[in-house]
């Protein structure tokens, strides 16, 4: 998704959770996935060309890495291995079919009733992201281009499957499930977290913050 989404979503998501300055290397790890030398070979940080297998196991390897950073001490860099965590599940809905998997199966529904692991949606054979077709992809992300190389793309192209804009199907969809999920990831990540770490790593005390034993009913 596009910067700003990036940063309101993990704010929304984890700002009731986390202290201002935990927040802030959390978004700056979070938008540093995006750099330019990410864009490229880098798909599984964006779910991009069916990176499923990789992109999951990038998800977890972060999960894994955050926590030995917070046992050890490392908070900023258990914030930095957690925000790129968020980034790469926010992309997911953003860069997959998942949205439209989810609305054929709740149609009616408003983008805040998405569920953003839904099983039979995420089990779905027909789960895949956009491809990217270079040389003519490039051409997309030059805005007077994009009208231009948009119907010149397939279905299945990045270009025609992103929803990293409000101007693209489905946006508001992806960005409620982005954000769903990110709050998810953090509760997930609390169950293993001891209460003085869960305080180290957020920065400040949650005494008064729920941390639900199923994230999933978040
Ligand atoms: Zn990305």
């Amino acid at each position: 998704m596009n910067t700003p989404y990036h940063i309101s979503m993990t704010g929304e998501a984890l700002g009731p959770y986390f202290s201002p300055v935990a927040l802030k290397q959390i978004i700056a790890a979070n938008l540093g996935q995006d750099s330019l030398g990410y864009q490229f070979a880098h798909d599984h940080f964006h779910f991009d060309n069916n990176s499923f297998v990789a992109g999951y196991a990038y998800v977890e390897t972060c999960r894994q890495n955050t926590i030995l950073a917070i046992r050890a001490g490392q908070v900023a860099l258990a914030r930095a291995e957690f925000g790129r965590l968020t980034h790469t599940v926010q992309d997911f809905y953003a860069h997959t079919n998942y949205t439209a998997l989810w609305r054929e199966l709740h149609p009616g529904a408003t983008p805040e009733q998405i569920d953003p692991l839904f099983e039979s949606c995420m089990t779905d054979p027909r789960l895949h992201s956009g491809r990217l077709y270079y040389p003519l992809e490039i051409l997309y992300f030059v805005p007077f281009l994009r009208e231009w190389v948009l119907p010149r793309l397939p279905k299945d192209s990045h270009a025609q499957m992103n929803k990293d804009e409000p101007s693209c199907p489905d946006f508001e969809y992806a960005r409620s499930a982005a954000t769903h999920r990110t709050r998810v990831e953090w509760l997930r990540l609390a169950e293993s977290l001891t209460d003085t770490e869960k305080t180290a790593f957020t920065g400040q005390a949650n005494s008064r913050t729920q941390f639900p034993s199923n994230p999933e009913k978040v």
